[in-house]
């Protein structure tokens, strides 16, 4: 009889667990939005684009290969894109900086580049401080 009811509880407790939906367990992350969704499908793809670079690299992919795979990939990449961009632009109050176009590197806004040496500086300055030369240093 106690044999009974311990197996009786033991499969009780089994179907239990087995009939818990896994969504139904401590929830405490959101929900995937769709943006989500693509920003890990574009994750996914430059992952794949590493590793194909590599496999060519490695010579384990001829070249006809690599270059119809990675158009593939950049084909999906670019869908990816601007389904994100059509999502973001809805709503761009989310996250404006990781949308924001990167300004170039080298259009060096404000400075100065010393003639005489080369070296960058990110305010005007009278004087290099590398080499000592006069520079004009205006900034129109
Ligand atoms: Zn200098």
């Amino acid at each position: 009889m106690l044999i009974a009811a311990a197996v009786l509880l033991a499969v009780g407790v089994l179907w239990f667990t087995l009939n818990v939906p896994p969504e139904a367990g401590p929830v405490s992350a959101e929900p995937p939005s769709p943006a989500r969704r693509l920003e890990e499908r574009k994750a996914a793809i430059y992952e794949s684009l590493r590793d194909l670079v590599f496999e060519f690299r490695t010579g384990k992919l001829s070249e006809p290969d690599y270059r119809a795979t990675r158009e593939e990939l950049q084909r999906e990449l670019a869908a990816v894109n601007a389904e994100l961009e059509r999502l973001v632009g809805k709503a761009s109050a989310a996250a404006p900086e990781a949308s924001a176009p990167v300004p170039a590197v080298s259009a060096m806004p404000e400075g100065v580049v010393c003639p005489g040496c080369g070296a960058h500086f990110s305010r005007p300055m009278k004087f290099c401080g590398e080499c000592g030369r006069p520079l004009s240093g205006e900034t129109s």
